[in-house]
């Protein structure tokens, strides 16, 4: 198996909603906003060359929105989705399948493109992996989530015929108090999470001996370690303090390495436990391990 970094860019989300309760005395040291509140964070994806599989995690914004909406999302940097998978001899043809962490637009948005009017799929060869639970959750959006669950993303998938859902397993939190998980390939397992929305899947990787997580939206940044950090953003903020607690403790616990979407300077770390908790140890690139 080979892992490879991926990054679509950057873009600007409001600094108090990253960091729900934490005060900008605070937040504004970790990741300093600019004149209009807003903090830059980053758009990484990653993809994973298994056997004759060639997945990609996520996929960023994507650039079919009109201007309107990136002036609310300042999609800024010299990165792209096609010039980062050109930097490691791929183009979207070979793409097998695309697995979606969730479906909010900064992780959606590259599944689809806009040609002549018409909305295809960004990865023709591709199947796009969601499960049941949540793409239901996300084409019948609730009122406070629908802006971030943009149809133009969503439903061209379905009617593609390029839609596949795993199962969910049971519930949250297993007896154990562990993260619920289920099989993808042999060496990629997904971990489930609905704190932020619901049944959110993160890939668990086993990679040169060691277990790399994709945080997507659990902890978008490193600077979310602290348990109260945790963002405005998410639907049931209990539930991923719980989620987060269990996760950190597992992770401390088998020296996981993180691997972060959205933080624009932190792209792995490890972690130690600490005196105030569990904090950041390492932070390093994922082609230097
Ligand atoms: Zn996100």
């Amino acid at each position: 198996m080979k892992l490879y970094t991926i990054n679509t860019g950057y873009f600007k989300l409001d600094g108090g909603a990253m960091f729900g309760v934490v005060p900008k005395s605070m937040w504004n040291k970790l990741n300093p906003a600019d004149e209009n509140n807003m903090c830059s964070w980053a758009l990484r994806c990653l993809l994973v060359e298994d056997g004759n599989r060639l997945i990609l995690i996520d996929n960023g914004m994507g650039d079919k929105q009109d201007a309107k909406f990136f002036g609310h999302y300042y999609l800024h940097g010299d990165d792209t989705l096609d010039k980062s998978l050109a930097a490691h001899g791929f183009h979207k043809n070979d793409i097998t399948d695309v697995f979606l962490t969730h479906l909010h637009f900064d992780h959606c948005g590259g599944s689809i493109v806009r040609v002549n009017d018409q909305l295809l799929p960004a990865f023709p060869n591709a199947t796009y992996w969601s499960n049941s639970d949540h793409w239901q959750w996300a084409t019948q959006p609730n009122e406070r989530e629908k802006a971030s669950f943009l149809k133009e993303n969503i439903l061209p998938i379905q009617e593609s015929g390029q839609l596949q859902l795993v199962a969910v397993p049971a519930d949250g939190l297993t007896k154990t108090g562990k993260l619920a998980s289920a099989d993808f390939t042999k060496d990629f397992s997904i971990r489930y999470v609905s704190g932020h929305t619901d049944k959110m899947m993160l890939p668990q990787i086993e990679y040169k001996g060691r277990t790399i997580v994709y945080m997507a939206d659990l902890l978008p940044s490193a600077e979310h370690i602290p348990l109260p950090y945790v963002m405005a953003y998410d639907m049931f903020p209990l539930t991923t303090l719980q989620e987060k607690k269990s996760f950190l403790q597992e992770a401390v616990d088998n020296n996981y390495i993180l691997y972060f979407e959205h933080d624009p300077v932190n792209e792995c770390c490890t972690l130690q436990q600490t005196e105030k908790g569990i904090r950041k140890k390492d932070s390093f690139l994922l082609r230097d391990l």
